[in-house]
């Protein structure tokens, strides 16, 4: 990737995701701009909706049935709406560190931990709107359990992250996801997968796939749209039907499901499907780098805990273990604020936030794999030099 100045940067983010062969693949490309020829919208349905929605029902094991949006929040929104409607419950249980985007009801501040309402995290969330979400810590099956109990016949849905990317990467511990599962089906809440970083990149049926538990419904953005604006929410039929037209649950948009967004995205789905190997490749190289940076920072003697799964890892500054928000929070993030600089002085462009995934796309070898150890091991004598010195100075 290259910047107004026209520096060269290894990009590790990767659009947040859906980058997944790198820009501008010349196939995507391709598929966008033969489309956009005949209009980039019709506001009407297109035949490469369908063949889009026959490939998501297809590769995603829980959905039946699937509509088209423009975003991941619009995605979450839709799919909170539709829980509510199908159970008519309103509250939602929502996990401390998950991101589902924009919506209002989504924006409310990660409490310390204790089961608690939600209180407004950014001005303009209304009061009302934050007590219809319950907060609960990721990982910890036992609070959620407490709050369904607490809130009996009162909560219509619980969304997450089923590996969340959001707070750092924070992998779902044994039990976790099924235990939600069983929850759910005991106390008919609708179990929603948010898998719009997960989905098609850990596998291409998303982490559902990986981890053989499957949501009432799933929300997915990013690779689905193949870099363009696109979104989408599908799951069981018997709930999907209660979206209008088919029921009374009301969700449109004019743009949803434009043709040119459609074509990218059935291309990157295509290519995906036909490189059977791309999800090995891609988890092995991630692995190497992995391996090889803990080894750099042991070797500097600075704490440096890697949570991994597939193509997507954080680098915590801190010993570990991270298994939910508040151990995120424990990072060093002065540290990481450094780390991040001296990288991206050296050509290696990492998420600016301690509270991000990197995403490894296909363009990453084992050439820029060296040139990333190579950057890191400079940074680190500086960070290593830096922190010398602050010692030293203390009293
Ligand atoms: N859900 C998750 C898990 C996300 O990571 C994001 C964005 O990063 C969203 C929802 C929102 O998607 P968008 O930015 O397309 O609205």
């Amino acid at each position: 990737m290259y910047d107004e100045d026209g520096n060269r940067y290894i990009d590790l983010i990767n659009s947040w995701g859906p980058m997944i062969f790198g820009h501008a693949q010349p196939d995507i490309i391709d598929a966008a701009q033969s489309a956009l020829v005949n209009s980039s919208s019709f506001g009407a349905p297109t035949e490469i909706e369908i063949e889009m929605a026959m490939l998501v029902a297809d590769l995603v094991p829980s959905i039946e049935k699937v509509r088209m949006v423009n975003s991941g929040t619009e995605a979450t929104m839709s799919a909170i709406r539709l829980s509510r409607g199908y159970t008519g419950k309103d509250k939602f249980i929502k996990f401390e560190g998950c991101y589902h985007g924009h919506g209002d009801s989504f924006l409310i501040a990660a409490g310390s931990g204790l089961v608690t309402l939600g209180v407004p995290d950014s001005p303009g969330v209304t009061k009302g709107t934050a007590t219809d979400t319950l907060l609960a810590r990721y990982n910890d099956l036992e609070q959620v359990q407490e709050l369904v109990a607490k809130y009996k016949g009162q909560i219509a849905a619980i969304i997450l992250e089923p590996v969340a990317g959001n707070m750092g990467l924070v992998l779902p511990e044994k039990g976790f996801l099924e235990g939600l599962r069983a929850l759910c089906d005991a106390e008919e809440i609708v179990l929603i997968f948010d898998e719009v970083m997960t989905g098609f990149r850990l596998s291409l049926g998303g982490a559902q796939e990986v981890f053989g538990v499957l949501p009432d419904l799933t929300c997915l953005g990013k690779i689905v749209g193949g870099g363009l604006p696109v979104g989408a929410y599908g799951g069981k039929a018997e709930i999907m039907d209660h979206v209008s037209p088919a029921g009374p649950i009301y969700q449109a948009g004019t743009l949803s499901g434009n043709p040119v967004a459609m074509h990218a995205g059935v291309t990157m789905l295509n290519l995906l499907k036909k490189d059977s190997n791309v999800f090995t490749r891609l988890s092995e190289t991630t692995e190497v780098l992995a391996c090889e940076m803990q080894k750099l920072f042991d070797a500097a003697d600075i704490p440096l805990c890697i949570n991994r799964i597939g193509s997507m890892l954080t680098f915590f500054m801190q010993n570990g273990p991270v298994r939910n928000f508040d151990e995120s929070k424990q990072s060093d993030l002065v540290l990481f604020g450094s780390f991040f600089r001296e990288m991206l002085e050296r050509g290696v462009y990492l998420p600016p936030s301690q509270f991000e995934s990197l995403f490894i796309s296909t363009c990453i070898g084992s050439s820029e794999i060296d040139q990333i150890l190579g950057a890191t091991t400079d940074a680190l004598i500086k960070l290593s030099l830096s922190r010398q010195v602050s010692q030293d100075r203390k009293p």
